[in-house]
């Protein structure tokens, strides 16, 4: 049974269950009496390695992995900084390494500074430890959102928190809680996809698994979490990485502020702010959001911290601060508590002035600096200020091995199968395309290096794609021809074609072809794009495999749904891999040959057309009235696949939905329940997926929305009863007074064909709320 809901009727309420920070402790506050104004202002500051003095090197850093010792001393002895990030030069380092870096800052800050304080390290490590060699990667966010499983989120979460402590760190920039909803934006795959609830409930897990249940990270196998981007980072303008949003508040509270809400109900440490523009407030800027919203309506407890250098983007970019120091004053003013990379110390200069100028108040550097120290002190970092490596003995373990696995095998979705899968042993398979023989694109950004393209140094110790089926075919049935390259020297889009003519010769030959199509690596900015058709290169190649007359099964790794529409229709089975981590190659193997039956369900609504860029949860348009022959209907929200579709090698019937009561007031629950049959001849899980549809609101409600799911496994034959419990809180939407509101009628339930109506009795407003935007 499971209880869907994202409850915030009680302030009180939630302050007690993320009962970590909400006082201030006699250690801490002593340790804030004997700081200096310098001091407080340095432990606000955060550097990376790779820049610390200079600019923009971090990107194109090459340099060797020691240690520069005088930059360190200068950073944490000079400027009395108080956390560093760092990207690893570009590069992975081993957890040896990672661990003595650590253990050399940390001895400066704890033994050569006046007052002792450590450092806090933070990292992106996002889907595994990904700086570290070795450790064990698990799907992108978009991929683990795909399994629609919560255990094996939180068990990736677990095995990231682990490995990542092991390599001497203990905050984790981690989960990304913006949603999904545009697959124009570069950093879709960092996001748990479009759906509010299903979000919520991923990061929800993934909050459990770095910090543990009860958010205990002094734990030496937990991380601090850091929620991101703080808020409304993922619509932007034009689709391209940081171009200046335009968002309803309306939309901005109902479908984008419950995935952060629901995680800092479940204790998370820390928030990093959206690095863009909301109806023309830089969000580093906006007080109404970072204090108001964040730290007051949500009770926030954590330390904020700025995303990459946007303070200075506040002046440089944004144009909301005509000179530097101003910028540093708006976000100190608006709630920042620590700066992500404050160019050259001018950070803390400026912000010395501020406060003996009083335009900053001592107040405000007091809340940050607690907030900071206390953090610290939950990791432990006071008593501890580094782990041992020896302490990690399950390290890169073949149990983390295999989980990494399972999460992989039940994020591969099936998409289309005519009949032609799984694939029978024996039988003559030709392979190709540009993703076919990459550990780069199976893992995808964040992997080793900020765009991923350090991957192929460690890809002797993973299986691609062709090397996994090759292990499961028998290498001499596998032939491999490429067809179209990545052109790793250029733009992460562009690619070559090698010879089609070729890959028309071998497809004629073998009984079957597997054709490995996508994106390669990238993130942020870099990772904008013009066009969301799948290259013409590669488009090209899949019609001339499909040329030989061949059945073609199309293998999709990407990091959002490049638009396939033209050449569909010519594949006998389609596959979406998303980007599934190192062991992403074998699990498709093992689905492509029936050893793994598919189990994952698209996070997203794969678009069919460039026009028809929709989300499932849309506005009723022409398409629901049906007023055939006047318009195209079907084509308002034409997709090529549907959010929450994904074929298995069996199948499932739904029977016998029951109600527990017919109607509720707004304070009551309802049950709701359904059978499960797997009909079919073989063992398969299930997303069983509950939607429901206001029928008439104030609001034009939703068509639909996802109010609850639960994966089973069931066996042949057997049948399983599912049980939901929804509260008209569940049902609630932000009324046009921005409070959250339930109207009485009717409700329409579907669970897979079953639809069913309940209604609620009475009218309630649950919160009032201040206005933000
Ligand atoms: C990204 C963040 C990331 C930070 C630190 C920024 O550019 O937007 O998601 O955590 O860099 O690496």
């Amino acid at each position: 049974v499971f209880s869907g809901i994202l409850s915030c009727e009680n302030p009180d309420s939630r302050l007690m269950e993320a009962s970590f920070l909400t006082r201030p402790t006699p250690k801490i506050e002593a340790l804030l009496a004997k700081m200096t104004l310098e001091e407080k202002v340095g432990q606000m500051a955060q550097v990376t390695l790779d820049v610390i003095t200079k600019g923009e090197s971090v990107y194109v850093s090459n340099e060797p992995l020691e240690l520069d010792i005088t930059l360190v001393k200068e950073a944490i002895l000079d400027h009395k900084v108080g956390s560093i990030l760092n990207t690893a030069n570009n590069r992975a380092r081993t957890p040896e390494q990672w661990n003595a870096i650590v253990s050399e800052i940390q001895d400066i800050a704890v033994n050569q500074s006046r007052l002792g304080i450590p450092v806090i390290y933070g990292i992106d490590a996002i889907h595994g430890t990904t700086y570290t060699a070795g450790a064990t990667f698990v799907p992108q966010q978009i991929g683990l959102a795909a399994t629609w499983n919560r255990d094996l989120v939180r068990r990736g979460a677990e095995i990231t928190a682990y490995e990542t402590r092991a390599s001497g760190i203990p905050w984790n920039f981690s989960p990304v809680l913006d949603l999904g909803r545009d697959p124009r934006f570069p950093r879709m795959w960092e996001t748990f996809g479009e759906d509010t609830y299903l979000a919520s409930e991923m990061g929800k897990q993934m909050i459990k698994g770095y910090e543990g249940q009860k958010n205990d990270v002094s734990k030496p196998t937990k991380v601090a979490s850091t929620l991101k981007h703080f808020l409304g980072y993922s619509v932007p303008y034009t689709g391209k990485d940081r171009t200046p949003a335009h968002i309803s508040e309306m939309e901005l509270r109902e479908r984008h502020l419950p995935t952060f809400q629901a995680a800092v109900e479940a204790g998370a440490h820390s928030v990093m702010i959206n690095s863009g523009i909301i109806n023309g407030i830089p969000v580093h800027a906006n007080r109404e959001i970072i204090t108001n919203l964040l730290k007051g309506e949500l009770g926030f407890k954590g330390v904020v911290v700025t995303d990459w250098k946007d303070i200075d983007n506040l002046h440089f970019r944004d144009k909301v601060a005509a000179t530097r120091k101003e910028a540093v004053k708006m976000a100190i003013n608006a709630g920042i508590d620590m700066s992500m990379i404050p160019y050259d110390y001018d950070f803390c200069t400026y912000l010395v002035e501020l406060v003996k100028e009083g335009e900053v108040s001592m107040e405000r550097i007091d809340d940050a600096v607690r907030r900071i120290l206390t953090l610290k002190d939950e990791l432990g970092l006071f008593e501890q200020p580094v782990t041992s490596l020896a302490d990690y003995p399950n390290f890169g373990s073949k149990d983390f091995e295999l989980a990494a696995y399972d999460v992989a095998s039940e994020a591969i979705t099936l998409l289309k199968n005519d009949g032609i899968l799984p694939l029978r042993k024996g039988s003559k398979i030709l392979v190709t395309g540009p993703n076919a023989h990459s550990m780069r694109t199976l893992n995808g950004g964040w992997s080793y290096s900020w765009q991923g393209e350090k991957v192929e140094e460690f890809a002797g110790s993973y299986h691609t794609i062709l090397e996994a089926i090759q292990s499961q075919a028998g290498a001499s049935n596998v032939e491999f021809v490429e067809g179209v390259a990545y052109n790793h020297e250029g733009k992460y889009w562009e690619d070559e074609v090698k010879d089609l003519d070729a890959v028309i010769a071998a497809a004629k030959r073998a009984d079957y072809v597997v054709l490995c199509l996508g994106e390669n690596s990238y993130t942020e900015k870099p990772g904008d794009l013009h066009d969301l058709s799948l290259s013409a290169n590669q488009l090209n190649l899949a019609k001339a495999a499909a040329s030989a007359g061949k059945p073609v099964i199309l293998v999709l790794n990407e990091g959002r749904p490049r638009l396939i529409s033209s050449i569909e229709h010519q594949m006998q089975g389609v596959l979406q891999t998303y980007l599934p981590g190192n062991y992403g190659g074998d699990a498709l193997a093992a689905v492509l040959f029936g050893e793994v039956n598919p189990s994952g369900k698209l996070p997203y609504t794969y678009p069919m057309f460039g026009n028809t860029l929709v989300t499932y949860d849309h506005k009723p348009s022409e398409e629901q009235n049906k007023m055939e022959g006047m318009y195209d209907y079907e084509s308002d929200f034409a997709v090529q696949y549907p959010f929450g579709f994904g074929l298995s090698y069996t199948e499932f019937d739904y029977s016998d939905m029951e109600f527990s009561r017919g109607s509720i007031d707004p304070d009551e629950t309802l049950s709701i329940s359904v059978s499960v049959t797997n009909v079919g001849n073989v063992e398969g899980k299930e997303v069983v997926q509950l939607y429901i549809s206001d029928l008439f609101a104030s609001v034009t409600p939703d068509v639909k929305r996802l109010r609850g799911f639960e994966k089973i496994s069931l066996k042949p034959g057997e049948t399983t009863r599912v049980s939901f419990e929804i509260s008209a809180r569940d049902v609630a939407f932000v009324a046009r007074d921005l409070s959250w509101t339930v109207e009485a009628g009717e409700y329409e339930v579907n669970i897979g064909e079953l639809k069913s109506r309940f209604s609620i009795t009475e009218s309630k407003t649950f919160n009032q709320v201040k206005k933000i935007l």
